[in-house]
């Protein structure tokens, strides 16, 4: 096994014992993926989105790897998540996509954030702020086109344009909008945002006002389906990851998973017929089986949802997991098959041309493969690999 990287101490015993459930990220893969997708979007710049714990592959690990690969900008959802990457000594621009509170607005300023702008009171209050500090606040317009969500909606935007292009103490670097469907198969609905995005960008024209420097729309289904909507910036997540955001999505971009979850055979026994396994009693075998124990369950994101679908991967082949996942364990059925203590079993991963992803995953227990991702606890300590395949 890989020796685990600094970023993962706190979980490691001085012994240098890990836990046997823990998730790999593949660096080299999560690098090629966004050389792809810079490839395929230039000249446009790249905004990666880290929210979520990096889509559950740690934070700061792949913040420091976007760094390394100049990346133009990092976006995140919430101030905490832009203050830990800049005391982690992150120094690129920081984009905090989520709504504001007024009184968080002296921490962006601080650590050089910025500011989701979306009402009039608002980039009032940042400008007012700002000026008190003897400094500018760095800011993006947003834009609500159809998402009913954050954002100034564009039929009632004016104003607020208006306001901000005449605010001292802002530096309107952007201006933004996020798209509902652009994951889908039918894009009348995305086609429409942008026509409203389009119409609220002519408003700096008809005024003979400067356009933001970054206009930017595009999430993984827009960059994928919209090439239109690339504008000066574009913001993956789920692709950055090598992950695609629906199944009916083009594939226009050929991205990898860089992350695989994997745990260890801890137990090994033989079940009678008759003889139910787990909570609620819910399976059982008629005739005897053998049967391993793995040391995973929903407490780390393994939802029970998945109960009596959800596959692994034990020595290149696929088994089911069998009776409800408990919080910490589940127990997979072998068959008569062989399978030792310490053997790999692969959740999320690749082995003896076996494969399960996330997808696979998220249709088990009925949701996407977002809230699988983002779900990994973070008691699931995180290993990071570089590997070329
Ligand atoms: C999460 C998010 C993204 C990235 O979305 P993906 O579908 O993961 O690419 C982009 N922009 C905003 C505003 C977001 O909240």
């Amino acid at each position: 096994m890989q020796t685990p990287s600094p970023i993962n101490s706190p979980t490691i015993s001085p012994a240098g014992i890990i836990r046997p459930t823990l998730v790999e990220v593949n660096l080299t893969r999560l690098a090629e993926n966004f050389h792809s997708i810079q490839q395929h979007v230039a000249p446009a710049l790249v905004m990666p989105i880290l929210k979520a714990n990096a889509y559950g592959h740690g934070l700061v690990k792949v913040a420091q790897l976007m760094q390394d690969l100049k990346a133009d900008y990092i976006g995140v959802a919430m101030l905490e998540e832009g203050i830990l990457l800049r005391e982690e000594g992150i120094s690129i621009p920081i984009l905090v996509l989520g709504g504001i509170l007024g009184n968080q607005i002296p921490h962006f300023i601080k650590h050089n954030l910025t500011i989701c702008a979306s009402s009039i009171e608002k980039i009032h209050q940042a400008d007012e702020i700002a000026q008190q500090l003897g400094t500018k606040a760095k800011v993006h317009l947003k834009i609500d086109t159809g998402m009913e969500r954050v954002g100034v909606h564009d039929y009632s935007a004016e104003k607020f344009l208006e306001t901000a292009a005449h605010c001292k103490h802002l530096n309107v670097e952007g201006i933004y909008s996020h798209f509902a469907n652009s994951d889908a198969a039918d894009l009348t609905h995305a086609h429409l945002q942008l026509e409203r995005f389009e119409e609220i960008l002519s408003f700096y024209e008809k005024h003979h006002l400067p356009t933001p420097r970054l206009r930017h729309m595009a999430n993984s289904g827009a960059i994928l389906q919209l090439p239109q909507a690339r504008y000066d910036i574009v913001r993956p997540g789920i692709m950055l990851y090598g992950v695609y955001p629906s199944p009916e999505v083009a594939r226009t971009v050929k991205v990898r998973p860089a992350l695989s979850w994997k745990s260890r055979v801890v137990y090994f026994k033989v079940i009678q017929p008759g003889r139910p396994v787990g909570y609620g009693s819910t399976w059982q075998s008629d005739h005897l089986v053998r049967a391993v124990t793995v040391p995973v369950g929903y407490g780390d994101g393994y939802f029970r949802a998945m109960s009596g679908q959800a596959h692994v991967i034990i020595r290149g082949k696929k088994y089911p997991v069998v009776g409800r996942i408990s919080m910490d364990q589940i127990v997979i059925n072998i068959e008569w098959d062989s399978a030792f203590n310490n053997d790999e079993v692969i959740l999320i991963g690749e082995a003896g041309g076996e494969k399960i992803t996330a997808e696979n995953l998220a249709e088990w227990a009925g949701t996407i493969p977002y809230e699988i991702l983002t779900n990994i606890n973070t008691r699931v300590p995180r290993v990071y690999v570089q590997k070329t395949t």
